[in-house]
């Protein structure tokens, strides 16, 4: 039986617009498909060792949660989280948790939150919020490097969400845009991009929840954490993806 670990950063502090549904969208993906799957929330105070996961989640916050967390991710994490992302480690995190994974956040109110810098990108905060549904051109499904299932035809190229930042976040040499944006802010509301990835980890801005609304993207997630713990012959099985594709392809057409 395949078998999938997760590792949840955070998600007393870091849990925000519902981003623990990604966490139970993982899962049941993985359970309608008979890959064992275990989860571990990862406290403050914690140890970890990132090389025994396949997996790693980390959702939003606001800026006092971040605060709260951003000093023991760092320090107790920081060199070793950004080992195993370096090693291929699959990751997603949304909004905060994407704040924290770069260089550091300078808040509104000039706080600095320290990042562990696994991905070459910067946060700002600014004066005016960021906010609404959010339509992105995901860039890996043009690049036809997306490892969906989907029976869907055409393939989903888009991804739905919805954000709320102050950050604007700006993307360094070694990082690629997730996506552009097509409606709404994304990662700054100035350059047209939406989220950074590095290797297999992903930061966005996309809350939602995200990947109940965007099951292509969950399932290129699980692939990319299958194919580096199986090798590349193990395959998702494809799901029944009807009433999800209908509420996605609602929500794309409303905002294309
Ligand atoms: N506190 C951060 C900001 O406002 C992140 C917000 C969030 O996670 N929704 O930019």
């Amino acid at each position: 039986m395949l078998q999938l670990n997760i590792a949840h950063l955070y998600p007393e502090q870091m849990n925000i617009y519902g981003d623990r549904g990604n966490i139970l969208t993982l899962v049941q993906r993985c359970r309608w498909r008979d890959i064992a799957v275990h989860v571990d929330a990862i406290k403050p105070g914690q140890q970890v060792n990132w090389g025994s996961y396949d997996l790693a989640f980390f959702g939003g916050g606001q800026d006092s949660g971040q605060a709260l967390i951003a000093d023991d991710f760092v320090r107790r994490h920081g060199e070793a989280l950004k080992a195993a992302i370096d090693d291929g480690l699959t990751m997603l995190a949304i909004c905060g948790g994407y704040q924290l994974l770069g260089h550091y956040f300078l808040t509104h109110t000039h706080d600095k939150l320290p990042g562990i810098g696994a991905l070459d990108v910067h946060t700002v905060g600014g004066e005016k919020r960021l906010i609404g549904n959010i339509l992105v051109e995901w860039r890996e499904a043009f690049d036809g490097a997306a490892l969906t299932t989907s029976s869907a035809s055409p393939q989903p190229r888009y991804l739905v969400g919805f954000e709320n930042h102050s950050g604007r976040t700006y993307l360094g040499s070694e990082v690629r845009p997730l996506g552009q944006v097509r409606r709404g802010f994304g990662n700054n509301s100035e350059d047209g991009t939406e989220g950074a990835v590095y290797r297999n980890a992903h930061g966005c801005y996309m809350h939602g929840s995200l990947l109940p609304k965007n099951p292509h993207f969950a399932d290129h997630l699980l692939g990319l954490a299958l194919q580096r713990r199986y090798g590349s012959s193990a395959a998702l099985t494809p799901l029944d993806d009807q009433l999800e594709a209908q509420a996605h392809d609602v929500m794309v057409g409303r905002l294309a």
